[in-house]
């Protein structure tokens, strides 16, 4: 990727962000800082803004191999949502109920906090808070609804927090076909993905963050970055490279990069509009197996993505992964079944990239205080609003301060490593394709499929 309109080319979300995406200079040789971090995504990015908050005189220095905002961080869904990859119940059995309950509560005041910043650095990132809603389009994803409303009610989040739709209600808020019901949460902001991630990062560098681009780590260190045109010593080094973790030496069974794929439309008419609804803008879904996800964009088109597309042996990560034809294809028939009103509407921008799912499904931040290293991630494609928290969290860990977020289960937690290849491209794609077979057979029979279990068994998600 060399200059700067092949970067326009990587999401609609690249394409249409103001301002120029040509590379900052790179590291100019061997230079030292106080804290060092790999990656310019939003876990990067948010780490280097709240540092810089808790102390400007920190000598902060990002590497990024591209340009910031070039990963998942600049292409995503734009849900800003308080999903947390790990369920309240997965974390109550890891750490108990209250730590599971202020675990999720912090990610929706991490909604909010978000938006928050975006507005006292006056980036415009189209941030608009209004919910989401999860459709239930077969009487199984209506009981997996019901279950999950079962389960927020069992730690005491009540239906301001989440609450069951009926057909019509649903209908209202997502005008989609074959509408049985579902859920409504307010706790999700919508977001200009690279609109984020380029002000963010003119936030840093305005307030003195050295930000490396096109300066790629080769290996991560206690007290030194070593990368493609100088060395980075520093007390403190941060990891935050999620789905492309597993190319750094030692690190390739970390997390597995799987590839999330989306389509964008051209603008709908107005006409369309008053069909489909999503009046305020809140994302949507529904409950299906292999993720899906959308929203209406601030200028009136319809963004959409899913998963599906395979895992690649040895975790590898490259740029002709972010285009699958067939998954394309896949999304846009999915999108006109949901919204048959979108037509003949054409699809403008297709483009995917990796999210990183470490072997628990469970995201972590920490900072190992003997050897300085610190490293956040494995969001499992809920990495927006998480990866706002991971940055703070990070700055408290460094600053040295005992705060309610440094108390989060997730804080310090270490995901077993993934199996070693063979086993892992099988038991991933075995798993993925479960998930395909699962939603094509419930959608057909209204019944659970034995191959989700299978799924779950394996994934462990
Ligand atoms: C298509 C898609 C849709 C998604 N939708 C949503 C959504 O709607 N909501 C949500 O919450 N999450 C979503 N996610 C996930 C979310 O975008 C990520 O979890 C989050 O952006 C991760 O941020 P990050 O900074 O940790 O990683 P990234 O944004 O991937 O950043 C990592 C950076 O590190 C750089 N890097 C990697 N290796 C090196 C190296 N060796 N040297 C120097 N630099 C390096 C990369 O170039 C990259 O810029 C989606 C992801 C994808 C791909």
């Amino acid at each position: 990727m060399a200059a700067t309109s092949d970067y326009r080319k990587l999401s609609f979300w690249h394409d249409t962000v103001p301002g120029t995406l040509a590379p900052g200079d790179p590291l100019p040789g061997d230079t030292d800082a106080d804290v060092a971090i790999v990656g310019a995504g939003f876990t990067g990015l948010w780490t280097a803004y709240y540092l810089s908050q808790a102390d400007p005189a920190l000598r902060i220095a990002i590497c990024e191999r591209q340009i910031a905002g070039f990963g998942a961080s600049g292409r995503n869904g734009g849900w800003c949502s308080a999903l947390f990859p790990a369920s309240l119940s997965k974390l109550e059995r890891m750490a108990g109920r209250e730590a599971a309950v202020a675990q999720h509560r912090a990610m929706q005041d991490t909604v909010d906090e978000v938006g928050r910043v975006a507005t006292a650095e006056g980036i415009d990132c189209h941030w608009a808070k209004g919910g989401t809603v999860q459709l239930t389009r077969s009487p199984v994803q209506l009981e997996r609804a019901k279950a999950g409303v079962a389960e927020a009610r069992r730690f005491g989040f009540g239906a301001d927090d989440l609450r069951l739709l009926d057909a019509a209600e649903a209908s209202q808020l997502a005008g989609a076909s074959g509408v049985l019901g579902g859920t409504f949460t307010p706790h999700c902001a919508v977001i200009h993905p690279a609109r984020l991630a380029r002000g963010l990062a003119a936030a840093v560098r305005s307030r003195g963050v050295r930000l490396f681009e096109r300066t790629a780590v080769r290996r991560v260190q206690p007290g030194r970055l070593l990368t493609t045109s100088g060395t980075v010593a520093a007390k403190y080094v941060i990891r935050a490279t999620e789905g492309y973790t597993p190319a750094l030496p030692g690190l390739h069974r970390a997390v597995v990069p799987v590839y999330s794929l989306m389509i964008a439309t051209a603008p709908l008419p107005d006409a369309a509009w008053r069909e489909i609804g999503l009046a305020d803008r809140p994302t949507f879904g529904d409950l299906r197996h292999l993720v899906i996800y959308g929203q209406r964009t601030a200028d009136g088109r319809l963004a959409f993505g899913g998963r599906g597309a395979p895992y690649h042996l040895g975790s590898a990560v490259r740029p002709s992964f972010d285009r699958a034809p067939a998954v394309f294809a896949e999304l846009r028939r999915t999108l006109t079944e949901l919204f048959p009103v979108v037509g003949e509407v054409p699809v403008t921008h297709s483009w995917g990239g990796p999210i990183g799912i470490p072997r628990d499904w469970c995201a972590s931040v920490g900072l190992d205080f003997e050897t300085g290293l610190g490293w956040a991630g494995g969001y499992v494609g809920d990495g927006v609003a998480t990866a706002n928290l991971a940055g703070r969290t990070l700055a408290d860990l460094i600053t040295g301060g005992d705060t309610q977020i440094t108390r989060l289960p997730w804080v310090g937690h270490r995901s077993p490593r993934w199996e070693p290849e063979p086993v892992r491209w099988l038991g991933m794609n075995a798993g993925l394709r479960a998930m395909g077979w699962a939603d094509r057979h419930e959608a057909r029979t209204g019944r659970r499929s034995s191959a989700a279990a299978f799924m779950g068994r394996f994934l462990g998600g």
